[in-house]
């Protein structure tokens, strides 16, 4: 079998540390974690998480403190493990608020910026992909609930799931939260892409 297989549903999955593998299971687990490290099942129907096919280990994703964000069966959706910001915190503030950006709506709904992808993250790398898109699905959303008449039905679903939120009722001066990042956090880097940074991960 490929190395990078899943042994359940055959698909190519994602290499991790055994570093982040084993701050990401449940206690129980962290003994049998063993020396190797592991591929993330990338499969959202797929019940495992994790595999190591030298070892002939699995985890499944139950198995996992906090749910993969892209299983089918993830409640909450979570974007960043750091901060514990799941998509619906976006997609609220994004319709709420005047932000559209990954630093300025973790520091606004938490006052920091994450910074321990790789303990926290069950890919062990920055989230600044998915929680972008799930910003660009926030303002998708934001804009089509001013054309409802003009939706299919896809679109209409997705917008009604968050029609009782309130549209921008708070303003956030973006200057300001810049300089507080800036005091707070002045060497953070989160958000950055993590293949541009040298280690491969950028938080
Ligand atoms: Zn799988």
């Amino acid at each position: 079998m490929e190395k990078s297989s899943c042994p359940e549903c055959k698909t190519e999955g994602k290499l991790v540390k055994k570093f982040t593998v084993i701050r990401v299971v449940k206690k129980d687990l962290k003994e049998s974690i063993g020396e190797d490290d592991y591929y993330l099942c990338l499969d959202p129907k797929c019940k495992v998480g994790y595999f190591s096919n030298s070892t002939g280990k699995t985890v499944y994703r139950s198995e996992l403190k906090k749910p993969l964000w892209y299983k089918d069966d993830a409640n909450p959706v979570i974007a960043c493990y750091c901060t514990m910001i799941t998509e619906e915190d976006i997609i609220r503030t994004i319709i709420e608020t005047n932000l559209k950006t990954m630093r300025h709506i973790m520091f606004h709904l938490k006052g920091r910026l994450g910074d321990t992808c790789k303990y926290k993250n069950p890919t062990g790398h920055c989230c600044n992909e998915v929680f972008n898109s799930m910003i660009v699905k926030g303002l998708r959303v934001k804009q089509n609930r001013k054309i409802l008449d003009e939706l299919n039905d896809n679109l209409r679903e997705e917008v009604s799931r968050y029609f009782s939120i309130q549209e921008d009722i708070t303003f956030v001066d973006t200057d300001k939260l810049d300089q507080e990042i800036k005091t707070k956090q002045p060497n953070s880097t989160c958000g950055c892409s993590p293949s541009k940074s040298s280690s491969g991960s950028c938080c």
